[in-house]
């Protein structure tokens, strides 16, 4: 069943950003549906909504957050539902009617271990 969330879209250049809702589907092979408990917007972010990437607008800006592990797709063993995890995707931010990046590390997830 897809998930509909909030996302920070930019859509055209230099213009305030808006807060949409999206629909996110079931994680296919290979990813998994995090439920976002921060998320920054970088730098880099900002650069995409000057258009100083390209042009490719609506962008979903965000790349780096932290969440919990709500299900996993096929084939998903780094992982697991319940899991903390906290991720940094490749600079790429996704057009908001995309799935999620496949090279993204987001999809494939990386555990970040605490040192306390
Ligand atoms: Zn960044």
């Amino acid at each position: 069943m897809p998930h509909e969330v909030s996302g920070v879209i930019s859509r055209s250049k230099k213009q305030p950003v808006e807060i949409e809702t999206i629909v996110v589907p079931d994680p296919g092979p290979g990813e998994a549906l995090i439920k976002v408990q921060a998320c920054g917007v970088c730098h880099t972010d900002l650069h995409y909504r000057e258009g100083a990437i390209n042009d490719d607008f609506p962008f979903l800006l965000g790349h780096e957050a932290a969440g919990i592990v709500e299900e996993v797709g096929e084939g998903v063993t780094e992982v697991t539902p319940g899991g903390a995890l906290h991720w940094v995707s490749e600079h790429s931010p996704r057009r908001p009617s995309s799935r999620p990046n496949k090279r993204s590390r987001s999809t494939r997830g990386r555990s970040q271990k605490r040192r306390d």
